[in-house]
């Protein structure tokens, strides 16, 4: 990591001036495409109960939300009303009755890690069914290999921009096969190949892999990320998207193009150690494919894992170097 520049570090208490300088709302961007990514949104359990009882987990964020081009957060749950549970740890199945939250807020969520299958195949065509009535767009899984490994292309202000979703975290049955559906996986060679050939058909394609990948617990990204990031980087990715940590990481840089390890939590509850609580929402404003600027806006989650804003008065403005041992959840969902 010591070629790379780090930047800064996300995380409540934390945030040095160049993190908590915003991105204005309403901030003239001539032709910029100004991008928003949350990380792990999971609508069952405290969320999916407060949903049910007529709460909006994303009220408070609106305003963010409704100011960007393209809004893409990671469903760490299935959305559905079948299936059965598989034998793991935590499995999260939500309400489609969450489905309006969702389409009301996000232009387009990943589902590509080790939730999406957690009440089996059933459960999770249910979900395509659903996301496709609505035309809620979904990437990183799908009904078999070819479509979860396919780019989810969207255009704005002119501007064409792919995200790849991709998972490295087991249970590996939850991957989609050629005769089964579920997830893109994780392999250096498959998204290399992928991302280059992306890039050599179309040069000012905006080239976002979004990640389910890192250490769960660790503030700091691993070498296992760093290699990777560098890899898509090289093949003609512009941006890398991370997620899963259940806690923020910090940020890399490496060709100019950042490499936000982890976003953390968004929604999400049932955690014991308080830095899963902290999550960001990250704003990201592109002219053409450089990233121009970027910035993050500091989340407090609630014990019914409700995300809220963090007033800026609570925020130290100095650029306070990560802390030299990284936190652990001592029992974060699996
Ligand atoms: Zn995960």
């Amino acid at each position: 990591m010591q070629k790379l520049l780090v930047r800064v570090v996300c995380s409540v208490g934390l945030f040095p001036a160049l993190c908590t300088t915003a991105i204005a709302g309403d901030a003239p961007r001539g032709n910029n495409v100004r991008l928003v990514f949350v990380g792990d949104v999971m609508l069952a359990d405290g969320p999916g109960k407060f949903i049910a009882d007529g709460g909006d987990p994303f009220a408070e964020f609106a305003d963010l939300f409704d100011s960007a081009d393209l809004v893409v957060g990671n469903l760490e749950c299935v959305v559905a009303t079948g299936g059965t549970p598989e034998d793991k740890s935590w499995t999260f199945r939500a309400d489609p009755r969450v489905i309006p939250l969702l389409t009301r807020y996000f232009h387009a969520v990943s589902a590509a890690n080790n939730h999406s299958g957690d009440f089996g195949q059933a459960a999770l065509l249910e979900q395509f069914r659903l996301f496709d009535e609505v035309q809620m767009p979904y990437f990183g899984a799908g009904p078999n290999r070819e479509a979860a490994h396919r780019p989810l292309i969207v255009k704005r202000r002119g501007v064409r921009i792919a995200l790849l979703g991709y998972n490295d975290f087991p249970p590996r049955r939850f991957e989609a096969t050629d005769a089964r559906p579920g997830t893109a996986w994780i392999d250096r060679e498959v998204m290399t190949a992928a991302i280059a050939a992306l890039r050599r058909r179309e040069p000012s394609l905006i080239i976002i892999p979004f990640l389910h990948w890192g250490e769960e617990g660790e503030r700091h990204h691993s070498d296992e990320q760093e290699t990777l990031a560098k890899a898509l980087i090289d093949a003609g990715a512009d941006l890398i998207i991370g997620a899963h940590p259940h806690v923020v990481q910090d940020v890399g840089e490496y060709r100019g193009r950042p490499i936000f390890h982890s976003l953390g939590n968004f929604v999400f509850d049932n955690f014991d150690d308080p830095e899963c609580y902290k999550g960001c929402v990250l704003s990201v404003e592109m002219e053409g494919r450089t990233v121009a600027r970027w910035s993050i806006t500091p989340v407090q989650i609630d014990k019914q894992g409700i995300p809220h804003r963090v007033l800026r008065a609570q925020h130290s403005n100095k650029t306070t170097p990560p802390a030299s041992e990284p936190a652990r959840a001592s029992a974060p969902p699996q």
